[in-house]
């Protein structure tokens, strides 16, 4: 048979050592100059092609590489850069980007210049890359906007990797997604609508295009993960009349538009007649879809299956794959069907090779990037006939081991949850009478005041820990240093009259890795690190097996800290959704029913706490919101769980039992009423940064329960006044009855310092004293 095509859609840039975090931060730091930080960008291109060719992929990604974000290389490829940068047109670089990433440039005073007036500004956006742990700069447009040809990043990179003999595949960003994906920013016009952009826009893709072309490539990769969204008509059009003008452009060259990260739906018949050669398309996410895809595939065109899962780590199902494969060869021709992984593999980890201490029955069920291009070209020989019978009898055992192992599955885990039952995640009564069990037992004044978790972290918190895990500090001198960290921290907060204490989170390094550490069912990586924004990367866990709590987790810590101080302390948890959100998770088993597991797990350290005398208990779930689906219509089925899940941690108290949750953004209009079914009986959320503005939602919705807009902003190092925190807890006593609200910062302190954090918190409270007795002058 012929061979198939193989092809990678981008390829993780931060380097297996990190490299290019290592060197961005030096130079903004500025330890080296703009060509060193340009030299180990070449360089790692350089490894990363060659990687990819040793795995025997056959076409290879370029202008995948970016020192910050992708599409904010789109930005500056398209010369779209926000007014308030000053920036006078020249060619943009990695200067420019770090400018409107960061809101300042470093090169200013050293004379490697951006091409910009503004030295320092404030930042473009940054949100989350559809439902992963990736954040891109937002574009920004208005009526002014306008588009021109701005970088050659995008030649250069093709350009370099040709001259070096790799089959180069330029890719980027299409511009229906490249539109779909920013926001109108400082427009006159009430009724602008970005799609007046487009036919410009376009004329600058048709450019880029063509010089591609010229360059030589054979084909060029588009990106439009949109096509995985709710699609109105106006986008609809848009992506035939875009690609209709691009397929001009391209004269030879072929184009791939490349959809991942969800099933097409509504949107699969405009994928399919889409005037360009090739369609990539995501097996993982589309499931169900495939064979209707195959179907439906129109002739002349190529079809790249993405069957390798580019946003897990899980070592690909060969039997499961080639089951998809085979037919479509069948259907389609191998001539005209390639395998890839489902999307770019930036949202995995660099390579296994480096992780020792993983148990290897473990290490042989996962792939992380370079192991994903060898299950793509293995799929590849295997398609094109070669024998490669030990290599899927490697898999098909890897499988069957998975699948049976008594690492994950656990008989006492899944005997509990077929165990659940409504009750559970319900408390024993509705809110007012909690309400008022609870004021009599904590006796609280009137604005009770509280923090959300952490305290700084400092250099010394943080380099005690690193030497306890290299062994240098003993476990006995680790747990008195944090004792005295929390005593500091609790005698602190009772000396300036904070209501709730909390014991201040100095054991811990992450607020989910602190709990997977301690369950059953997590594993823990040396260094699988993935970009998150910028030169930050994560380290996320991996929830492999079933999980349990082993033993209780925070009760020490809480604990003790309720020993230092008469106040009722308020102990501190993270929830089951965000655990699950910020972790690699099994893809053997439903996601909601991991969430429930993790669920139960909490609901025992939140009764354990109790029975030790904590009287309230926060459980953080930052990343509920971010955890909704891409589609509207999954909206309802998640939140159902993601709620009952919460629930199902947080009911099995009694109703003298204060349970808070704490959200770190603000925009709650679209779920405001999932969360008001988690009948927390107080939730902290982050209020200040818009004057208490988005407050809407709650006032509009009359949230039932006791709530705490954060009055000031922990994100900035400045200590806000007395006044301005007085003003702002005014405003939300006039939109939220005085008797539920509560008076706390807008998220967790641990990433300021202590003297920001004192000044701050005192203020904080004096705001609070000041209008504790104004009130009492009116009453
Ligand atoms: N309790 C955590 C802290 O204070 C909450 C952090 C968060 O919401 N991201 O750090
Ligand atoms: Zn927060």
């Amino acid at each position: 048979m012929k061979q198939i095509r193989t092809h990678n859609l981008g390829y993780p840039r931060i380097g297996a050592g990190r490299e290019l975090k290592k060197a961005t931060e030096q130079y903004w730091k500025g330890k080296i100059r703009l060509e060193e930080l340009e030299r180990t960008g070449r360089q790692l291109r350089i490894e990363n092609w060659q990687k990819q060719e040793d795995a025997g992929i056959d076409l290879i990604p370029t202008n995948d590489f970016s020192f910050y974000d992708q599409v904010l290389d789109t930005s500056l490829l398209l010369g779209n850069i926000p007014a308030r940068f000053g920036w006078d047109g020249a060619e943009t670089n990695a200067e420019t980007a770090f400018l409107v990433a960061r809101g300042q440039s470093r090169g200013a005073d050293d004379g490697e210049g951006c091409g910009c007036s503004a030295v320092s500004t404030y930042a473009s956006e940054m949100t989350k890359w559809f439902d992963t742990n990736y954040h891109y700069i937002v574009p920004e447009f208005n009526e002014k906007t306008n588009f021109r040809l701005s970088s050659t990043k995008i030649f250069e990179e093709f350009h370099e990797a040709k001259e070096l003999g790799y089959r180069a595949k330029p890719v980027l960003l299409g511009p229906v997604s490249y539109l779909a994906l920013g926001k109108v920013h400082d427009s006159k016009r009430k009724d602008f609508d970005r799609l007046e952009l487009l036919d410009d826009l376009v004329g600058v893709y048709e450019k880029i295009i063509s010089l591609l072309a010229d360059e030589g490539a054979e084909w060029i990769q588009l990106d439009e993960p949109v096509l995985a969204l709710d699609l109105d008509e106006g986008q609809r059009r848009a992506l035939s009349y875009s690609y209709g003008r691009l397929k001009k452009a391209a004269g030879n060259t072929k184009l791939l538009v490349a959809t991942y990260f969800g099933p097409l739906r509504d949107n699969l018949a405009d994928f399919l007649n889409l005037p360009v050669d090739g369609l990539h398309y995501d097996v993982v996410r589309g499931g169900e879809e495939v064979t209707e895809l195959i179907e439906k595939f129109p002739a002349g065109k190529t079809l790249s299956l993405g069957v390798v899962d580019g946003r897990n780590i899980w070592k690909n199902d060969f039997e499961k794959s080639l089951g998809i494969l085979l037919p479509a060869v069948e259907a389609i021709g191998v001539e005209r069907l390639w395998i890839a992984p489902s999307c770019s593999l930036l949202h995995v980890p660099v390579t296994l090779k480096s992780e020792k201490k993983i148990e290897s029955d473990l290490a042989n069920w996962l792939a992380f990037a370079d192991e994903k291009l060898d299950e793509v070209t293995t799929l590849g020989r295997v398609i094109s006939g070669e024998v490669e019978s030990k290599a899927l009898e490697e898999n098909r055992n890897a499988q069957r081991e998975r699948l049976a192992s008594e690492r994950i599955h656990n008989g006492k885990v899944k005997a509990r949850m077929s165990f659940i039952i409504p009750a559970d995640a319900k408390r024993s009564s509705d809110f007012p009478v909690r309400q008022e069990k609870q004021r009599e037992k904590l006796g609280l004044p009137l604005f009770p005041i509280t923090t959300i978790g952490s305290f700084p972290q400092t250099a010394e918190v943080r380099a005690a820990r690193a030497q306890w895990r290299k062994g240098t500090l003993s476990d006995q001198d680790y747990d008195r240093f944090l004792e005295e960290e929390t005593r500091k921290c609790v005698e602190f907060q009772d000396s300036i009259g904070i209501d709730m204490p909390v014991h201040g989170e100095f054991e811990r390094n992450d607020m989910v890795e602190y709990f997977g550490e301690q369950l059953e069912g997590f594993a823990f990586t040396a260094n699988g690190w993935v970009q998150s924004y910028g030169s930050r990367c994560v380290k996320p866990p991996i929830i492999f097996g079933d999980v349990r709590r082993m033993k209780p987790m925070t009760v020490r810590w809480a604990e003790f800290a309720q020993t230092l101080t008469k106040k009722p302390l308020k102990g501190m948890l993270t929830g089951p959704v965000t655990i699950l959100q910020w972790s690699f998770v099994r893809n053997d088993q439903p996601r909601d029913e991991t969430t429930r597991q993790i669920a139960l797990a909490i609901r025992d350290e939140v009764r354990d706490l109790e029975a030790a005398g904590i009287a309230a208990i926060q459980i953080d779930e930052p990343a509920i919101r971010e955890g909704l689906p891409l589609r509207r219509a999954d909206w309802d089925e998640y939140l159902a769980w993601a709620v009952h899940a919460f629930r199902l941690s947080s009911s099995g108290v009694k109703d003298t039992t204060q349970i808070h949750t704490h959200m770190c953004y603000s925009d709650f209009n679209d779920i405001i009423s999932a969360v008001a079914d988690l009948d927390a009986d107080v939730i902290t959320i982050e209020t200040s940064r818009s004057n208490m503005e988005l407050l809407d939602a709650f006032v509009d919705f009359k949230y039932p329960n006791e709530i705490g807009p954060g009055v000031y902003d922990i994100h900035s190092p400045r200590v806000p006044s007395v006044e301005e925190m007085e003003r702002l807890l005014k405003r939300a006593a006039v939109l939220i009855p005085e008797e539920n609200l509560w008076v706390n910062p807008d998220c967790g302190l641990k990433t300021r310092g202590w003297e920001e954090v004192r000044g701050s918190l005192i203020n904080m409270v004096t705001a609070t004293k000041n209008l504790r007795s104004r009130r009492k002058v009116e009453a």
